[in-house]
């Protein structure tokens, strides 16, 4: 049997329909932003795997410290011990992190970490004797697919099967242009008639919805709207974190801090999957008490894994180094000489960049679903040309890694350039 004929025979994939899905690559090996199947053919990995991996497949550095930091201490577990490697990434977040942001808690995901997050909100509330329930949220979000996270989510065919059976969540417009006034009133609408515990978001991009951006300073005012009512606002940075946005955080764009903030995906290079959630310590305090039932309990097996903690301080490093740096701002403005030579396309309906993001939103005939036959068409397209993108409906995006060359960059335009001419 093939690799993929053993796959279709035990496996069960992620956001797949077994049905009518296509049958998947399996990928041998990858290098740089490059990965090759088992036949040999190259990919360029334009969207740096779901967004993880910044500095490119099979990185050295990580992989020595990952190496090392296994052949000295693996696991342990974290309740009731402690190690150097937290210690570590703990000491060098809370140095480049907004500056409220005082605490580390460790989980697994982007998920868990937008999980433990709300659950704080919660427990916040509940730790004072307050009676909070409602958490608000974008519309058209994605924070993950556990069960408060789904919740906070606004994007429905990840979510109907589940209806009526989440926490209470209300919704309001994300402030794109001309729609800031509107996404604050209805804010203050909605503190005004429910308990609202906290507010997340995606930081200035909605990642799954399509790279949808919006500007620093409407987010500001929410974030003051809400610190004037005592709501709590979590920043959802598993995305936007560690670089992509042009700036190490995207809340390093925006005037005001937020009381929480999620991290995942880059956090460790693509390499191992670890997360951590950020607070302040006037959220820490509500738990600091004699009173057991007002700790956190929560926690995970696998918190604050070692060997994970290694591999997010090498790929910290990696991000500080000055290469990194000119990396992103050399993508930065060749996405803003794509975008300028694209957007008066007649088949564009507009682009935008931010940092390493780039969007490009294709006109087509029929509202197009997430994974519509548009969707599907280009997806093929640019397989079939050896470029790993996948599109939000009628959206293409590229989110490269940081370490991506010119010359790979410019494939990946005229290729989309090609794909915009043939839908
Ligand atoms: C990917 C993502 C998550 C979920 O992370 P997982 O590691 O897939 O659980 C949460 N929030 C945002 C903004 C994301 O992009």
């Amino acid at each position: 049997m093939t690799l993929t004929e053993k796959d279709s025979q035990y496996l069960w994939h992620p956001y797949t329909q077994h049905k009518t899905a296509q049958t998947p690559i399996a990928i041998s090996r990858g290098e740089g932003a490059l990965l090759w199947d088992e036949n040999g053919k190259e990919y360029i990995d334009a969207i740096a795997s779901w967004w993880v991996n910044p500095f490119g497949h099979s990185n050295k550095f990580i992989a020595d410290a990952i190496y090392k930091q296994l052949t000295t201490l693996e696991h342990v577990l974290f309740g009731g011990f402690t190690h150097e490697p937290a210690i570590k990434v703990a000491e060098k977040l809370i140095e480049i992190l907004p500056k409220n942001q005082q605490k580390i808690f460790f989980s697994d995901n982007g998920s868990t970490a937008v999980e433990v997050a709300i659950k704080v909100a919660l427990q916040y509330f509940f730790n004072k004797n307050e009676k909070r329930t409602t958490i608000i949220a974008f519309e058209n979000a994605f924070h993950g697919d556990t069960f408060a996270a789904m919740a906070a989510s606004g994007i429905s065919f990840y979510t109907q099967a589940f209806q009526g059976m989440f926490i209470d969540v209300v919704r309001i417009p994300v402030p794109v242009k001309g729609q800031e006034q509107v996404s604050f009133d209805t804010l203050k609408n909605v503190i005004q008639n429910h308990n609202c515990a906290g507010f997340i978001f995606e930081p200035l991009v909605q990642g799954a919805a399509g790279m949808v951006m919006y500007e620093p300073e409407a987010l500001a005012k929410l974030i003051q709207i809400c610190a004037a009512n005592k709501v709590l606002t979590i920043a959802d940075e598993v995305m936007t974190g560690f670089g992509k946005t042009g700036k190490t955080f995207a809340m390093d764009y925006v005037a005001e801090d937020p009381d929480m903030i999620c991290l995942s995906k880059a956090l460790t290079g693509g390499t191992i999957p670890m997360a951590i959630t950020t607070f302040t310590q006037e959220v820490f305090d509500a738990f600091y008490d004699d009173d057991i039932n007002k700790a956190l309990f929560h926690g995970h097996t696998f918190t604050a894994n070692p060997t994970g903690c290694a591999a997010a301080l090498a790929s910290i490093d990696l991000l500080q180094t000055q290469e990194m740096q000119d990396n992103i701002e050399r993508i930065n403005t060749s996405h803003l000489n794509f975008q300028k030579k694209i957007e008066n396309h007649p088949k564009v309906i507009t682009a935008r960049t931010l940092g390493v993001i780039f969007a490009v939103e294709i006109k087509s005939d029929s509202e197009e679903s997430y994974y519509g036959s548009m969707r599907n068409k280009l997806y093929n397209f640019f397989i079939e040309k050896g470029v790993v993108l996948r599109p939000v409906g009628n959206i293409v995006y590229i989110l490269p890694p940081y370490i991506m060359t010119n010359e790979q960059l410019q494939k990946v335009y005229s290729i989309i350039e090609e794909a915009i001419d043939m839908v």
